[in-house]
Formats: C-alpha cells, structure tokens, sequence
C-alpha cells in the first residue's frame, strides 16, 4: 500500500536531511536514495530477524541501484565492539568510499550501531536510517546520536552523526512483535509527557488503535513524534540544554536495563516507560506536580497494556543503593551529580540538576517494595 507521505526537514544547516514518513516508502526506496547516490550501489546493514522479512522489499525497492547486504544477529547484545568491528570490516571489505552511502535497515540496535560504523569509516561517509521499529522510527533514527554499548554502561562510546536521510516506512511496523511495538510506544508517550499535554491525550483517545494496527493512527503517532524530536535538535544538537528533555524517564531506565543485563527481562522502551512513571512519581513527591500527574501516566500505560511497575519487570532486582550506583555510571552526569528529568505537570518536563537523592532514594525502595 503506499499512501500518505509525510516529510519532516530537519533544519542542522550543512547537516540538514528529511524524514519522509508513510506507508510504502520501501517499494521507493530508489526513488528516494538516488539523489544521494554517486553511482549506484549501497550497502545494506540489517539484522538477522528484519534480513528475511523486508531485504527482498527493500532490494525490489531499489530498482537498478545496486544493493550487498550484511545481517548482524538481532537484539542488544550486537550493539558491541565485536559485531561493530565486523561491520567495519565488511564495509571496507564492500569496497565502500567516502561518497558512497550505507544504509541502516532496522531498529535502533542497527541504527545506532551502523550510524556509528558510518561516522568512523574512511573517517566519515553519509548514511541513510531506514527504521524498522516504533522506536527507532519516532526516535532514535533521528538526532545524529550512535554508537555502542561497553561494558561500563549503555551508550558510552559513540559519535554525533547526522543520517542523509531518513526514511520511516510505518507498513513494516506490521511484522513487528506487539511487546517491540509497545517497547516503541514508551518512547512516544514521552514526547506528549515532556513537551505536549495536547499529544498525550491524543494517545489516551487512539494510543489503542495505532497498537492494532490503524495505519493513519500511526502515521500520525510517528509525525507528531520526529516533528517533536525534530524541532527539538534543532535548537540543541549537541545537548547543551534543551535536548536533554528527551531522556525523561532514562537516568531511571538506564540503570534498570543494567541491572537486568540488557537482556530480554526489560526491553529499553519498557524501561522508558517505567522511567517516565518513576520520573513522575518522583517530581510528584518533590513537590513539583500534582498527585493527578503520575497517576494518570501510569493509568495510560496500564491500558496500552504496558510495563509501567518494576513489578512488572520479571526476575530480582538489586536494592535501591545498588540502582542508585548505577545511575551514575549514566552519561547525563555532571561533575559526579546525577541530573533528572523531571515535571511540573503532564508535558512540563524540565532539567533538574540537585535533586535530594534521598527522595530518589525513597521513591525506589516503596517501588521495589511493591513488587
Ligand atoms: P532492536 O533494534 O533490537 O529491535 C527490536 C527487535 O525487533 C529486534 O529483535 C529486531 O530484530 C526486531 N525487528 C526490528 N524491526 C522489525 C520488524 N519490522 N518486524 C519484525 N521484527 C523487527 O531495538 P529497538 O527497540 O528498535 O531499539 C533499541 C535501541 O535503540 C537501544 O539500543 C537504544 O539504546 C537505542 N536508542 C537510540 C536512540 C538514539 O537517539 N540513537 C534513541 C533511543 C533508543
């Protein structure tokens, strides 16, 4: 089906790109690459799950522009030194120039992990996001930031690499599992959380059909969401203030995932989700928002049916200290303090460095104890 397209411009000067968004876009994917292309040919990274489903498309879809591919194992354990360095390797091995472009073709394991092999290659080649997830559609295919997990924490080597293009297909969300569309949701419910109260009731009245599968719900989701995102790097590319906003609910979320050793227990939308209702909880018990506020984040989440309690998350969990030491192996500390995402209301996120951790303290332990 091909339908709506949106296009969303990205406005970074010599680094500008679109983010073109609607149903069909990978049957045109030649159409849309080819002003981009010195000759034709790309090399495709994708991963062993999203290969079998959508390569033939996506290969249809190029037409007469030539198309090698490599698929990494699928999952967050790829985001590491050793399938980066094999994606290097192959890229060199593919003969890949300065001019040419390599593509991104799955969620934001694979975005992050070729955006960052794109950023080091031949000190720099340009690269195009074609984004397979929720998540990775409304977030991390857009913004520049890639990179790869170390053992010391999420994230923490990486570089700030602008994709060419990015090209969000919501017909490929049809194949993906409904806990990895959810996963992407966590991530959608907080830019109406941070930014835009508007938007969140919008999700309380369609979050449910764009989880069953209404196109138009999605696109709209997906828009409104890389429009949010858009506007906000922007004003702020290299996070020195405002971008910080969009890690509401990860300081928490980071330190989960570690504790869960980045497995299957808690997906990193789960821990958005769940970071975002502590968030709330916690600028609740600061004084900063009402009691209506997180209750009716986690309310929405509930009825997404998502993971919104760290009861929810299956399996131990450490005590509060030990997540508290995690946190700060965060990338959002400054000068050893942790720094916060927190609300005033529902779309009133602020950037709040000197929290009483004390309080964090305390919003962990009753969480944990209602486990
Ligand atoms: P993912 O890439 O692991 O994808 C989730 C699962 O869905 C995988 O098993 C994958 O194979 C499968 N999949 C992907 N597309 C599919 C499809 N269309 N049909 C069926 N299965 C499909 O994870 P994710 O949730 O997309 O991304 C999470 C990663 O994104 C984390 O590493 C996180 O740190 C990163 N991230 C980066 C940014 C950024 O700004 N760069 C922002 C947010 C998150």
């Amino acid at each position: 089906m091909s339908g709506r397209i949106d296009t969303v411009h990205v406005a970074l000067g010599a680094r500008a790109y679109d983010v073109r968004i609607g149903a069909g876009l990978i049957q045109r994917a030649g159409e849309e690459i080819r002003p981009l292309l010195r000759r034709p040919r790309v090399a495709v990274i994708t991963d062993e799950t999203v290969g079998p489903l959508h390569l033939d498309a996506l290969r249809a879809g190029l037409g007469d522009i030539a198309m090698t591919a490599l698929a990494l194992p699928a999952g967050e354990a790829t985001k590491g030194w050793p399938e980066f360095s094999r994606a290097v390797e192959w890229l060199l091995s593919e003969k890949v120039e300065r001019k040419d472009v390599v593509v991104a073709f799955g969620g934001g394991v694979i975005g992050d992990l070729v955006g960052f092999a794109s950023a080091v290659l031949r000190r720099g080649v340009r690269f195009v996001q074609i984004p397979t997830t929720l998540l990775a559609q409304v977030d991390s295919s857009v913004g520049g930031k890639t990179g790869i997990n170390s053992a010391h924490g999420k994230n923490l080597i990486g570089a700030l690499h602008q994709p060419a293009l990015v090209l969000a297909d919501i017909e490929v969300l049809g194949t993906l599992a409904p806990r990895d569309f959810l996963a992407g949701y966590g991530e959608v419910v907080k830019y109406g959380l941070l930014g835009d109260a508007a938007f969140f009731d919008w999700l309380e009245a369609h979050g449910p059909s764009a989880a069953q599968g209404d196109l138009a719900a999605r696109q709209h989701a997906v828009t409104h969401s890389v429009t949010m995102k858009a506007r906000i790097v922007e004003r702020d590319e290299t996070e020195e203030g405002e971008r910080a906003l969009l890690n509401l609910g990860h300081t928490f979320c980071h330190a989960l995932e570690a504790a869960t050793g980045y497995s299957d227990r808690l997906l990193h939308g789960e821990g958005v989700a769940i970071g975002c209702a502590l968030a709330f909880e916690l600028s609740q018990r600061l004084g900063l928002c009402s009691q209506e506020a997180p209750s009716r984040v986690r309310a929405h989440l509930k009825a997404m049916g998502m993971k919104c309690d760290l009861a929810d998350i299956p399996g131990e969990l450490p005590g509060a200290e030990r997540l508290i030491a995690l946190m700060g192996q965060d990338k959002k500390v400054v000068d050893g303090r942790l720094r916060f995402i927190l609300a005033r209301g529902i779309g009133e996120a602020f950037v709040a460095d000197g929290v009483d951790m004390a309080v964090v303290r305390t919003v962990l332990e009753e969480a944990l104890a209602g486990r």
